[in-house]
């Protein structure tokens, strides 16, 4: 019989939620569901696999959503706020663990309860209110359109300035294939549509207001994890220093130097120094830099908040000034960040969908999409005045928007040329070139949403700045353990709700020790790590039940069969051979089939 007892540092209580009947019911969390999965990712895995049909059409209102807090949210772990939201992607058709930082996560949690299960469809749009002392679905036709400031200014009007609000923007109600869930104002679940999900279940919100408190179990042992993590942090320059002082955006030169960037939707790494220089993060800080801002218990404070001209934002990060700056050669931060500004806005993924104005770009510049597909508009790489408009009509699925709006593969299998998308099972690939680092080749390959440098192991992290981790990115023998064991680390953090960012620093021997004294359950590093693999086994499973077979661990062939010059790297490599070496590794390791 299974046991229920509620484990220190968690509620041990879950809801379902059925959009379609309005009924809301209480469950009890088994205490092996709390211990062998752990929260956050770990629980998606369990009740995607235990609840769902894999092959059910993500956007039907049989499928399921599971929102979950993190099992170190209410703890003083460093970075600790993070939660996740795991669905079946409408993108991919893999499932999809997406999560985010900023302050819901730990709010949610202070409300009582873990875990969400929602499904159905709500026959008009609601949004649900979540406290100790009331659950409530609220109907709310007049908030439909709303755009994310003006929803979270709504919502915090009516409620109080201490609620919290996670919600989707007209990207999500019009199902745009890479709609994110916002939380916070800026802060995104991105990536795999979670936001046409809940856009089609007429879910416009999730508000919650919590004040429960957690207390650790073991004191001394939580205090000591919590010392050493600490001083970790403090040791390592990029999260004592360079992502304090530049953001994300300080990782641009650096990628860049490593012949790693994307260009022009991946044909090459190459840029101009003058043009890297025009979008770098020490460039940001000059300009439209305004204010550092933290997630929930973040010394590290990577958030940008910035301002060009009247407007106002966060971000962008990274990612967007790669994918939606330099992949598509423009080179101008201030349209960049106005770009940004309405993706955060509206909901909308900036890696999908500069990966996508990628693919439409090189799509048009090599006759496929013709003056007439583009409502006369040239879009050559670098139409630098198309980036806001086409951000728009994407939002709202007009015009041209409405084809962007089905992400890279689908628009270049509509216009016959799928070997133009950059994605890995269907997910559009962020800013790495994987011919640079073979770890990140293998990672994108085998992560189970797809082409994902998060999911498939964080691996600039031991490629550039891994401090003690750091690894030879080139060496073919040592990359299937090292993409293993960093799929598993990212893991454990996100079923324990820590920021990647943070993981540079420490890992799981200070997890342990947090975790275990908040918890009172022992549960040592290799334990950890365990709980991982059956997590990523799990998610496996469900892909292999949806359809997504093996043959899908692959790269498009562009970077098996374009060879560009990469610093550090032989050139006349079989490329492909190389990387089936390292997945027949990767697979006996983890005990995979072909
Ligand atoms: S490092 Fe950045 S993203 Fe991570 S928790 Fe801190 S502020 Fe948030």
């Amino acid at each position: 019989m299974r046991s229920f007892q509620v484990i220190n540092g968690y509620n041990g209580k879950g809801l379902t939620i059925d959009l379609t009947s309005g009924q809301i019911e209480e469950f009890n969390l088994a205490e092996d569901v709390l211990t062998s999965y752990l929260g956050g990712r770990g629980w998606g895995a369990y009740f995607l696999t235990e609840k769902s049909d894999p092959q059910i059409d993500p956007l039907s209102p049989e499928s399921l959503v599971v929102v979950a807090s993190s099992g170190l949210n209410g703890s003083g772990a460093p970075t600790g706020g993070r939660f996740s939201l795991i669905f079946k992607s409408p993108l991919t058709g893999t499932i999809c663990s997406s999560n985010s930082g900023g302050f819901w996560g730990n709010t949610f949690k202070r409300t009582g309860f873990d875990v969400l299960l929602i499904k159905g469809k709500a026959p008009t749009p609601v949004y649900l209110y979540l406290s100790e002392n009331k659950v409530e679905l609220i109907e709310c036709p007049e908030l439909w359109g709303m755009s994310i400031p003006e929803l979270t200014a709504h919502l915090l009007t009516k409620h109080s300035s201490t609620a919290r609000v996670l919600g989707i923007g007209p990207a999500g109600e019009k199902m745009v294939l890479f709609a994110s869930v916002m939380n916070d104002l800026g802060r995104t679940c991105g990536r795999g549509g979670g936001g046409a999900v809940f856009g089609s279940k007429n879910l416009k919100a999730i508000v919650v207001e919590g004040k429960k408190t957690f207390s650790p179990a073991q004191r001394e042992k939580y205090q000591t994890g919590l010392y050493q993590a600490n001083k970790l942090l403090r040791s390592l320059p990029v999260t004592a220093k360079a992502f304090s002082l530049l953001g994300t955006s300080g990782l641009l030169k650096l990628v860049y130097q490593h012949d790693m960037l994307a260009h022009r939707n991946f044909q090459d790494t190459y840029h101009a120094p003058e043009n890297i220089a025009k979008i770098s993060g020490e460039r940001l800080q000059q300009t439209i830099f305004q204010k550092a801002r933290g997630c929930y218990n973040c010394r590290i404070r990577c958030t940008r908040l910035t301002r060009v001209g009247n407007l106002r934002g966060e971000g962008p990060e990274f990612e967007t000034i790669s994918m939606m700056g330099a992949n598509l050669e423009i080179y101008d931060l201030p349209t960049i960040a106005q770009a940004n500004y309405l993706c955060n806005d509206f909901g909308l993924d900036t890696i999908s969908l500069g990966n996508t104005l990628g693919a439409a770009m090189e799509l048009f510049e090599k006759g496929f999409l013709s003056p007439k597909d583009t409502e006369g508009r040239n879009l050559s790489f670098g139409s630098q005045n198309l980036l806001v408009p086409l951000t728009k009509q994407t939002a709202f699925r007009q015009g041209i928007g409405d084809l962007l709006a089905e992400g890279a593969h689908r628009l270049t299998l509509k216009f016959k040329a799928p070997e133009l998308a950059m994605v890995v099972k269907g997910l559009e690939l962020p800013a790495y070139d994987p011919r640079s680092t073979l770890m990140q080749a293998l990672g994108y390959a085998t992560s189970t949403r797809g082409g994902c440098h998060l999911k498939g192991g964080y691996m600039i992290s031991l490629g550039f700045f891994g401090g003690s981790r750091e690894v030879d990115r080139f060496l073919i023998e040592t990359v299937a353990d090292h993409v293993v064991d960093e799929q598993d680390s990212g893991c454990v953090a996100d079923m324990l709700g820590i920021c990647r960012f943070a993981y540079f620093a420490f890992s799981e021997n200070e997890l342990s020790r947090i975790y275990s004294g908040f918890t009172g359950v022992d549960l040592s590093p290799d334990d950890l790590k365990k709980a991982a693999k059956r997590v990523i086994q799990k998610e496996r499973e469900f892909n292999l039940l949806a359809g997504i077979d093996p043959s899908q661990d692959t790269l498009p062939a562009r970077f098996f069969e374009e060879k560009i010059p990469i610093a550090g790297q032989k050139r006349n490599i079989d490329r492909e051979a190389q990387f089936n070496h390292m997945l027949a590794k990767y697979y006996e390791i983890r005990g995979w089939k072909k």
